[in-house]
């Protein structure tokens, strides 16, 4: 078994406590690998570090930082078979998608943001003031496990090219692939000590985070429920918050809309990553296509290769772990206890070789029924019919979270619909995602946006200078 480090300070050093969490491969169910179960003494020796190295990173020129994160696009495009060899090992996630969806975006992400380093307006002259902006200091990223490193790169990323020297905090069920920004950190020669990596557990490492007075800014991405409490600890010294947390997404067919390209893009979308995506979970359809909905929904679900991960023609993995498997499995048999149709898939049942889960679509979803309203994050689509498309708006809006959607429909009338949908990021008629778009949700699925100039801006503090 392999056994990982901390890196703190620019070097790889042993946990204080001595102890380790077990990494383990969902797809054989064999713990393969091991990383320190980080503690106070360990958080303290990275906020040191962070606290060192800050007046150098920060004081560099924004053209000097750019390179340095131009540098690790460089590591990641150098080694992405191996990147996504250690997401596939400990996630789970199929070969066949891995480069695309986990190393891909890292890479441009860090393109964008080195980019945006060079031609960010630090300071803009209004009458009487100068608006300056500034780093923040110290930043903490704690993060989930489904995109295991572009969901650190998508935070620290942007921290790092602001100027802030970071912390993060992996989950303690993907904690490896975060290894391979802090070798590009190394390979870039980038001062020691402005990135710094902690692993351990939420409630241990990530607490001391959330709670410490010398971190000015902590970054989560998580639960809506965990990010309440990392809210919470932040707030008890006024720290800023920026949190990406739950979503229900839904997608609609208007009745104008092309019915195959909807089936086809909810459906991919809800299945990749093996449903553990903040994606399209809710499909919202007219009754009247009901019937031709249903065939090619399932016609296209036979397309997809459940299976061993590393096998390049599998489209759907296991689950991360065996409480996914769990919470899964009751969600589908609450689905058939609340009375929906299962038309696709069955209910799991055993993970004995490993924490497969059949895609499944249940159709005669009501909005008010468990599997619509909580996120199941596994391969479940809810289908919720609709007769007229005030409802079809209504019945996407009536959802606590508000993080991602899709609309289908004739161009004009799928983008005014668009503007009433009340989430943060919508695809009209499978427009695909950018860098350059804001990532984030209304309501109870965020505070703040990932991606774009707005999420680099999140990192810097406002100043006026009145002259
Ligand atoms: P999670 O259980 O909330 O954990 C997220 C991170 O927070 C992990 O590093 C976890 O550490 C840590 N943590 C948990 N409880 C904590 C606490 N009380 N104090 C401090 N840290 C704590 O979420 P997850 O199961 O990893 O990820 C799935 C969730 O993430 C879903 O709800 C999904 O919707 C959401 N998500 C949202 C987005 C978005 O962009 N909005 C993107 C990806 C995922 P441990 O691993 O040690 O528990």
């Amino acid at each position: 078994m392999e056994t990982y480090r901390l890196f703190i300070g620019g070097e790889w050093i042993e946990g204080d406590s001595g102890t380790y969490i077990e990494v383990e491969n969902p797809a054989t169910k064999k713990a393969f690998a091991r990383v320190p179960e980080g503690n106070g003494a360990d958080v303290e020796k990275a906020v040191e570090a962070a606290e060192r190295a800050l007046p150098q990173w920060s004081g560099l020129a924004p053209e000097e930082r750019a390179a340095y994160i131009d540098k690790i696009a460089d590591y990641f495009e150098e080694h992405k078979e191996e990147i996504g060899k250690t997401v596939t090992k400990e996630l789970g996630a199929p070969k066949k998608m891995v480069i695309d969806w986990h190393v891909a975006s890292p890479v441009a992400e860090a393109r964008f943001f080195a980019e945006t380093a060079r031609t960010f307006p630090y300071e803009e002259k209004k009458e009487g003031v100068i608006i300056r902006r500034e780093p923040v200091g110290i930043v903490a990223g704690i993060t989930p496990w489904n995109y295991p490193l572009d969901q650190v790169t998508v935070k620290l990323l942007p921290a790092l090219s602001a100027g802030n020297c970071v912390i993060v905090k992996p989950s303690q069920q993907t904690p490896l692939s975060v290894y391979a920004l802090a070798k590009a950190v190394e390979a870039a020669g980038m001062p020691k000590g402005v990135f710094n990596v902690v692993t351990g557990r939420g409630g241990a490492v990530g607490n001391l985070l959330a709670a410490h007075k010398k971190i000015r800014m902590i970054s989560f991405t998580g639960s809506t429920g965990a990010g309440i409490e990392v809210g919470r600890l932040a707030l008890s010294n006024v720290k800023k918050i920026a949190l990406e947390l739950g979503g229900k997404s839904a997608s609609v067919l208007l009745k104008s809309g092309d019915m195959k390209k909807a089936v086809e893009s909810t459906l991919l979308k809800c299945f990749m990553n093996t449903g553990q995506t903040c994606a399209l979970t809710r499909f919202i359809v007219p009754r009247e296509r009901k019937e031709e909905t249903e065939v090619y929904m399932k016609e296209f679900t036979q397309t997809l290769k459940v299976g061993d991960p590393m096998d390049e023609t599998v489209d759907i993995g296991p689950v991360v772990n065996e409480n996914a498997f769990k919470k899964i499995k009751g969600y589908i048999e609450k689905g058939l206890e609340e009375g929906a149709d299962m038309i696709v898939g069955k209910v799991p049942e055993t993970c004995e070789n490993g924490y497969y889960v059949e895609p499944v679509i249940f159709t005669e979803v009501d909005n008010k029924m468990v599997i619509a309203r909580e996120e199941i994050f596994g391969p479940v689509l809810c289908v919720i019919y609709y007769d007229r498309e005030d409802e079809a708006l209504e019945i996407a809006n009536d959802s606590p979270y508000g993080l991602s959607g899709a609309v289908f429909g004739e161009d004009e009338e799928a983008r005014a619909f668009a503007e009433k949908m009340e989430t943060g990021v919508i695809h009209v008629n499978g427009a695909p995602f950018t860098v350059q778009a804001p990532f984030g949700g209304y309501k109870e699925s965020g505070i703040g946006r990932e991606n774009s100039v707005f999420s680099f801006d999140e990192y810097l503090e406002i100043k006026s200078v009145l002259v």
